[in-house]
């Protein structure tokens, strides 16, 4: 099957499609991935790349921290979506869960496992671990 490059956020108004497939995953245990989240890491599928939006992306908004990426999330419905280099918009991570199907990847790596929640044990996986941002 091909891997999924359709993507949507929780109420279905924003969609758009990857010109690309992604190419590696992981989980952040980063503080900001925590808070956005709700839970204790989140996993996101990077490619270099660019969207195609198919409908929705005036209810786009963003964070943007004055250090770390972009996080763009669906304003209507609160679903993040994807993140960017904010100084290269090619280098992007998508959310898992935004993709409609399969993305053919699994997550491979954590990081950000420095800044990991106390209240639940980094899971006992194999998954290569970085203290910091797995560099790309
Ligand atoms: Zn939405
Ligand atoms: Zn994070």
């Amino acid at each position: 099957m091909e891997p999924s490059r359709s993507c949507s956020c929780g109420c279905g108004k924003v969609r758009f499609e990857l010109s690309a497939p992604v190419t590696i995953a992981g989980y952040c245990h980063c503080t900001r991935c925590q808070k956005r989240t709700g839970t204790a890491a989140a996993a996101s599928a990077r490619l270099e790349g660019e969207l195609r939006f198919l409908s929705g992306e005036e209810l786009l908004s963003a964070w943007r921290p004055d250090r770390g990426s972009e996080k763009w999330f669906c304003s209507a419905c609160g679903s993040h979506v994807f993140s960017r280099n904010p100084r290269n918009h090619a280098l992007l991570a998508i959310r898992m869960s935004a993709f409609d199907g399969d993305p053919g990847v699994r997550p491979s790596f954590r990081q950000f496992v420095n800044y990991a929640a106390s209240w639940e044990p980094i899971p006992d996986d194999g998954l290569e671990r970085h203290g910091e941002a797995r560099p790309r």
